[in-house]
């Protein structure tokens, strides 16, 4: 039965070696089951047929029968053209064709009835359709009544004549051959209490629907089961690692006590005691902890963070933070070793730049056990990086790290995996969290610490630079620091160098007789730091910058952040920026400056910022702008390849899936019942094709 699906696409009549290795090249069809799972994208409408009358400019694409009249070949050279008059009782349409001439003149005939497909315009008073679609009216075609699908192609493809109806052709003749085969992939109980249609129908109709009603539950039976079985993997991915990771036991709290009552500079929110909760639950449970701990930018999770560090320490073992950025590192040092200093306890920095010697040391204090804690960047990921005992791994701003990296992080233990806190300020929306991360347990700090006043978000146009630097000016006279952020990508990387150092510049026209610091990607780190430290001291007021400071940099009496050309960030990077500010006790301002010309996505961008402080808010909008493909730190995983459920969109259906999933497991974790046995056959046919993305198997 499988193995009819796992025949080679080659030997589907009608494909042969040379579209074989097409269709495997451009799009990735090997097997019969590959090609069943390539799906249309949309469907046309072949359900009417328009009158002449009827056309109108708005009209995508119309289906009209009328009889031939005239043809008549026009010009000469590059600007010949074919036109045909075709009529019907209601008035009179004209086609074009500029290519194929030829061809076309010789099969079309005067006087014979034709159906033709295509998008009308206007021409004058009356309408033309350039390059339609056209055939002689049968008594098949003149039904009308089907939603001819469309599929997913490649310009190559399209060349060499595999075209979306050539792929329509090959499909009609593998659901011919399929019939009996396929098989159903959801047990009976969930198709009835959730009223999906058997697999076979679903196939059927998503590529030929017999109706848009069909066609809609053909997509739901679908989407539904595709995330299911996303869900259902994750959460037994999550149940295996509770049931075989054991984790050390830490559990006591002393040190974490002596902190909180004699050492805590502010009062926790309700949010961080919450979390920290938590994870002290974890930390006792005698199960490996796995936890993602999601918090708006200036949240405070690095407290909670130090916080549990201090249970591991309280037991003698060792914990790591890791940063993805030689600032954000030294940064973290700088704030925890003030903490770590006064609970008397041992903590190092360890990065790119570390010098030789110090590196030895640290790498032999960490192996005596005699250093606790360790900060640093992908340093610590080095072979030589040997613990005593590693109890816990802290991952901070987890989007700059690939997967691969953090599992170095968990073998750095060799009898028990570390426990493992994840850190990230890129909200995420739950449908993507849902699906990226639910084998991993999540904590949510969603409340700011007491005092901040939510930043105010101003749009100004470029013409407007005078008054905006008058406010900065006066700002700074009140004692507060300034960010300019411009935009740096890779494409255009020289551009917008200039751009900065032009920036950079003017700056220090407008502002002669105030310091102002830079920093960008391309200085040397020791310049970078030179400067950046500099700036937390309050030795220079301006920081001009690329998104280098993107990230985690914490200067509370910066309260303004202007941003220019905004209309060239994401909404995600615009937020994380904006949280550089915010952090003391001033209002604090977010200044988006752009050109008058905005496109519509831009528009709706900045417009988002202006209205909302909101991380989860800005991300939802962030994935219907840009889709999840390209939300920070998703590309590489691997698990958004959907082929056709939809995250931005399918939202409910993804939470019913993930419902229906808990509850399946719940009555039967090792899905040994007999009902279940349809879902346990599905789960080993996939495993032979999904790629693992996740470090445990
Ligand atoms: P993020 O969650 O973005 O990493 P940080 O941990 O850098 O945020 O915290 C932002 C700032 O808020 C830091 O200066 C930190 O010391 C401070 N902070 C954290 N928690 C509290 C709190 N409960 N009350 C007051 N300030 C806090
Ligand atoms: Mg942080």
């Amino acid at each position: 039965m499988a193995a009819f699906f796992d025949t080679p696409v080659e030997f589907l009549k009608g494909v042969g070696p040379q579209r074989s290795s097409l269709l495997n090249k451009e799009l990735n069809i090997f097997t019969f089951g590959d090609l069943i799972q390539h799906f249309p994208f949309r469907y046309e409408d072949r359900t009417k047929f328009y009158s002449i009358k009827e056309l109108s400019d708005d009209l995508p694409f119309v289906q009209v029968k009328g009889i031939l009249k005239k043809k008549e070949l026009i010009g000469a050279g590059f600007k010949k053209r074919l036109t045909v008059q075709l009529t019907d009782e209601t008035g009179e349409l004209e086609l074009v064709w500029f290519q194929g001439i030829n061809w076309i003149n010789e099969k079309l005939k005067v006087g014979v009835q034709y159906v033709v497909f295509g998008k009308p315009s206007r021409y004058g008073s009356k309408f033309n359709i350039a390059h339609p679609e056209i055939e002689v009216l049968t008594g098949k075609n003149e039904q009308g009544g089907f939603l001819q699908p469309v599929y997913p192609l490649s310009e190559k493809l399209r060349t060499r004549h595999l075209d979306s109806k050539a792929i329509a052709k090959l499909m009609q003749e593998l659901l011919l051959q399929s019939g009996d085969k396929i098989r159903e992939t959801l047990p009976k109980n969930l198709l009835d209490s959730y009223k999906l249609i058997p697999k076979k129908d679903a196939l059927l109709n998503i590529h030929f629907p017999q109706s848009i009603d069909l066609l809609s539950r053909s997509q739901q039976r679908l989407k539904f089961e595709e995330l299911f079985y996303i869900q259902l993997r994750l959460l037994k991915m999550k149940l295996v690692r509770q049931d075989k990771f054991k984790g050390q036991v830490f559990q006591d709290a002393s040190l974490l006590t002596k902190f909180y009552n004699e050492h805590l500079p502010f009062a926790l929110t309700d949010a961080q005691k919450k979390v920290i909760k938590e994870i002290y639950g974890d930390l006792k449970s005698g199960k490996q902890m796995n936890r993602l701990l999601q918090g708006d930018v200036g949240s405070g999770k690095t407290i909670v963070g130090f916080i549990c560090t201090l249970v591991i320490v309280s037991s003698g073992a060792q914990a790591a933070l890791m940063a993805p950025t030689e600032i954000l590192a030294q940064q973290h040092y700088n704030g925890l070793k003030r903490y770590a200093d006064k609970m008397q306890l041992p903590i190092a920095l360890l990065t790119g730049s570390t010098k030789k010697s110090a590196r030895k040391e640290i790498h032999e204090a960490l192996r005596s056990g005699e250093l606790k804690i360790l900060i640093g960047t992908h340093a610590l990921l080095e072979e030589e990086v040997q613990f005593k005992n590693l109890g816990l791994a802290i991952v901070d701003e987890q989007h700059r790290f690939g997967v691969a990296q953090r599992s170095k992080l968990w073998q750095k233990n060799v009898s028990l995996y570390p426990h493992v806190l994840v850190m990230t300020a890129t909200p995420i929306p739950r449908t993507l969290a849902m699906t990226l991360y639910g084998d991993l347990d999540v904590s949510v700090i969603d409340q700011l610490p007491a005092g901040r006043k939510p930043i105010k978000t101003i749009h100004r146009f470029d013409a407007h630079r005078l008054q905006v630097n008058q406010f900065l000016r006066d700002q700074i006279e009140a004692g507060r620091q300034v960010y300019m952020v411009y935009p740096l990508i890779e494409e255009s990387e020289k551009l917008d160098l200039k751009h900065l150092m032009d920036g950079y510049e003017s700056v220090c026209r407008a502002f002669p007789d105030i310091a102002v610091s830079i920093v960008h990607g391309r200085m040397k780190p020791e310049a970078k730091d030179f400067e950046m430290t500099r700036f937390i001291k309050a030795e220079t007021k301006i920081m001009v910058a690329t998104t280098v400071i993107e990230v985690g940099v914490d200067v509370p009496n910066a309260s303004v952040m202007v941003i220019e050309n905004a209309e060239r960030f994401g909404l995600s990077q615009l937020h994380q920026l904006r949280g550089r500010v915010g952090r003391g006790a001033e209002q604090s301002y977010c200044i988006l400056m752009t050109d008058y010309k905005l496109g519509a996505d831009s528009k709706t961008r900045i417009e988002t910022m202006v209205k909302t402080n909101n991380g989860f808010e800005i991300s939802e909008t962030d994935l219907k702008l840009r889709g999840p493909g390209d939300i920070m730190g998703t590309q590489q995983s691997g698990a958004l390849d959907l082929l056709i459920a939809d995250l931005a969109k399918d939202g409910p259906i993804l939470q019913l899936a993930r419902e229906v999933a808990i509850d399946v497991l719940k009555k039967d974790p090792e899905l040994e019942k007999p009902e279940n046995k349809v879902i346990k056959t599905q789960i080993e046919s996939i495993r032979k094709t999904v790629v693992n993305w996740s470090r445990i198997s």
